[in-house]
């Protein structure tokens, strides 16, 4: 059995014989406001380790330079090893969230520009908002890392925005995480997933994504089927 090096809320890393190379094994935990609400769903790790790599791999078509080597099973993906950025790298297009909870601004609004946004990844601290200059004076990167990561988030955005839309669903906002291999270079890691991104219906506004179980408003595993049924139409 390899040797496990790290275990999430819902995944676990694994060592492999190449120093340079993890796998990555997706659980069925599901976890909301930071670890206070925690559930197990069957097949969620299958789901979201699927609807993961459609995306990561039409992110490699496009130019984006990603962690992925290749998917090995349902659950578990062979991924370049990479020390992540204590960064949640988060994108809005439309306000919900955390962003209206914290500045009482209303829901549902399209912005006319799509807002950046960088959390320190730190659970002990409820992952707090920072700017550029308390990431880099807390030693999270650099300030060329930064532009870049925030220069990559945004194509990613477009890519994803338009992604989505085929499958008619609105990216309202989702969270990335990047990580940098041992030549310094920067991919983006983790995953995307319903459980990191807010989706949409375009018509109804129905919501296809981890708020969901957050907000105990429907059942999260006929929903994650339901992206991935229209991802594969
Ligand atoms: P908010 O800050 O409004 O709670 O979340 C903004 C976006 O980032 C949402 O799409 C949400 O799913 C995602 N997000 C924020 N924090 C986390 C996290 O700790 N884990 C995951 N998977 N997604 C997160």
């Amino acid at each position: 059995m390899a040797e496990l090096l790290y275990e999430g809320k819902a995944k676990q890393v694994y060592a492999t014989d190449k120093a340079d190379e993890y796998i990555i094994h997706n659980k069925d935990d599901a976890t909301a406001g930071n670890g206070v609400k925690h559930d197990q769903f069957q097949g969620k790790g299958v789901l979201n380790n699927t609807i993961s790599c459609i995306i990561f791999d039409m992110l490699e078509e496009a130019g984006v330079k990603t962690h992925l080597i290749e998917k090995i099973n349902e659950r578990d993906v062979l991924v370049k090893k990479v020390e992540i950025f204590a960064l949640e790298v988060i994108i809005r297009n439309i306000t919900t969230g955390s962003f209206c909870k914290r500045l009482g601004a209303p829901e549902g609004v399209v912005l006319e520009q799509p807002i950046f946004e960088m959390s320190y990844k730190n659970d002990d601290y409820g992952d707090p908002l920072i700017n550029d200059d308390h990431a880099i004076a807390m030693g999270l990167a650099s300030r060329e890392e930064i532009a870049f990561i925030r220069q990559e988030t945004l194509k990613i955005n477009e890519l994803l925005k338009a992604f989505f839309l085929e499958l008619n669903l609105k990216l309202v906002d989702f969270k990335i995480e990047f990580g940098k291999t041992e030549d310094g270079e920067i991919l983006l890691a983790d995953e995307i997933s319903p459980d990191s991104c807010r989706l949409w219906d375009v018509e109804t506004n129905q919501k296809y994504d981890k708020d969901v179980f957050r907000q105990d408003i429907g059942d999260l595993i006929e929903t994650y089927k339901a992206v991935l049924a229209r991802m594969q139409k």
